[in-house]
């Protein structure tokens, strides 16, 4: 049986954390939902960046795009999923522990040399 937490497998490096925050932004929507640019502004990021991120995280079944006329302008309406939704959501504190969203931690659980030696970790304790 699988995990709850080992549903939500997010990008490597930079983009996981803005890929969280856009999760947790959708998913806080509800059933309304949230403008796929109302995203952009609450965030500060530009809607290239953004969508790309949307696009993949809509690949990985965590929320539905839908074409909505807005003030006279077609735009996407983000929606989170079921999927989305049965995520635990942890404190945003850990968003910063490099092993929570590390695709190595199940392997690494096991084996302590790999810890001690993970350049990641280390950067994160004691900066650089
Ligand atoms: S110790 Fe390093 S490789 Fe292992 S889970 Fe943490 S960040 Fe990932």
């Amino acid at each position: 049986m699988r995990s709850e937490s080992r549903e939500l497998r997010l990008s490597e490096g930079g983009g996981s954390q803005l890929e969280r925050k856009i999760l947790d932004i959708v998913a806080a929507s509800g059933e309304a939902g949230i403008l796929q640019r109302d995203i952009w502004h609450l965030l500060n990021i530009d809607s290239r960046r953004g969508s790309r991120i949307v696009k993949r995280l809509e690949r990985m079944g965590f929320l539905t795009r839908e074409v909505v006329v807005h003030k006279g302008r077609r735009m996407y309406l983000l929606k989170p999923t079921p999927k989305l939704l049965l995520v635990p959501k942890l404190p945003s504190v850990l968003d910063e522990i490099p092993c929570f969203y590390c695709p190595h931690l199940l392997s690494c659980s096991g084996e302590a040399s790999r810890v001690l030696n993970c350049e990641k970790l280390e950067k994160w304790l004691y900066g650089g």
